[in-house]
């Protein structure tokens, strides 16, 4: 198989990855062996500093993919009695709210429409209207449409009336600037292969350590158990389950070319210029997005689906073979397809993207990427 022949991933995830970071998977390690403890250190020391500073916050890695460390974050820092405030302005906000439903935890939801962010004002309204309620927990960038919440509000909303703040951080943690010292927050849930462009396989939460310290019995799995997860790691550095060593290997060499790039501001630049330069070409081309400017994300764009001869397949397709895998509409209104500006992809990717989208619309017989007037979609 030859890598240079795959697609160029611009979806939501998992996204394209640096052979240097794929490379550094070639590797067996012993779970129990010294070096990969270290290598687990310094893995989660790395996570930790994206967004806080230790002792007062510490990273519990979890198996599996992203939805999963949300799951356990939740079952583990909400107590039985807990009340969760789920705010759901896309599926992931609404995922929030169907895992507390699942695993028994109360929850309570503002409900916003997917175009539009999360209002802290509404926040604040349920929160005086439900002392009961002792977490509010949000997606930072709502991936559904490529969405910024404004979580510096809603944690100065959730501060101010004493409720903890939980964010599903995990399409913009490590490229979208979240700092513990500006934004009191109890934990941050992301993954391995969003933004820190590692490969998939490991979720991770920053949470307060006496946060983490006081949860022992909360959580309704064994596997999920973020409690017992930290404490194995306090004990001898170890996981309590089999590791995906090499998807830490990756992840660690991930953070490293992180750091490299100039942190969370270096890797937010080339999305912004990825995002800048997707903007122009596929606005030149007539298309429209969904969200308006001041609440796109540099993470990835929903665009309106043009009017004439439209069929998603017959675009993805034809974009396949030019080499780019696109992603299609989570919308339950307009149809929509999405296109990414994340992982390890450049300005220049976009370049050649929106030069094959011009190309797949002269063989559809698209003269502009426009929006029809509702007659002509599909
Ligand atoms: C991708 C994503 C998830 C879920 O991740 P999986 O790895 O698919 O489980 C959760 N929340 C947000 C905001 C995401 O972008």
């Amino acid at each position: 198989m030859d890598p240079s022949r795959d697609p160029l991933l611009l979806t939501p995830g998992p996204l394209t990855t640096s052979a240097g970071v794929r490379g550094a998977m070639d590797r067996d390690l012993g779970s129990r062996d010294a070096e990969f403890v270290a290598l687990n250190a310094e893995v989660r020391r790395r996570l930790v500093a994206v967004v806080a500073a230790e002792p007062e916050y510490t990273c519990v890695p979890v198996q599996g993919s992203g939805t999963f460390a949300v799951e356990a974050a939740l079952g583990t820092l909400v107590p039985r009695s807990g009340k969760v405030l789920a705010c759901v302005n896309g599926a992931y906000g609404a995922r929030i709210r169907q895992i507390c439903q699942r695993i028994g935890r109360d929850v309570a939801a503002v409900e916003c429409p997917e175009d539009r962010p999360v209002d802290p004002e509404a926040v604040d309204r349920a929160l005086a209207g439900d002392p009961g309620i002792t977490h509010v927990a949000l997606a930072h960038c709502e991936t559904t449409t490529g969405l910024l919440n404004p979580v510096p509000a809603v944690a100065a909303v959730a501060a101010a009336r004493g409720r903890r703040l939980i964010v599903d951080a995990m399409s913009a943690f490590g490229a979208l600037p979240l700092r513990a010292e500006a934004v009191p927050f109890e934990a941050v849930v992301a993954s391995s292969n969003k933004c820190l462009e590692g490969v998939p396989g490991v979720g991770f939460v920053v949470a307060r350590a006496r946060a983490l310290a006081a949860a022992a019995g909360n959580s309704p799995s064994l596997a999920l158990d973020l409690h017992d997860q930290w404490r194995g790691f306090e004990a001898n550095g170890q996981w309590r389950f089999t590791p995906p060593v090499q998807v830490l290997a990756a992840l660690a060499e991930a953070l490293r070319r992180h750091a490299d790039e100039g942190g969370v501001e270096g890797r937010g630049a080339r999305y912004r210029e990825n995002l800048r330069v997707l903007q122009e070409g596929m606005g030149a081309l007539g298309f429209v997005p969904l969200l308006s400017p001041s609440v796109q994300a540099p993470i990835i764009v929903t665009w309106r689906a043009p009017g004439g001869p439209w069929s998603f397949e017959v675009f993805y397709r034809a974009l396949r073979e030019r080499g780019f895998a696109i992603y299609p509409g989570k919308l339950t209104r307009a149809p929509t397809f999405r296109v990414g500006c994340i992982g390890q992809v450049f300005p220049d990717d976009l370049r050649r993207f929106v030069g094959a989208v011009a190309e797949v619309m002269e063989a559809m017989g698209l003269p502009s990427g426009a929006p029809g007037t509702g007659e002509g979609e599909a």
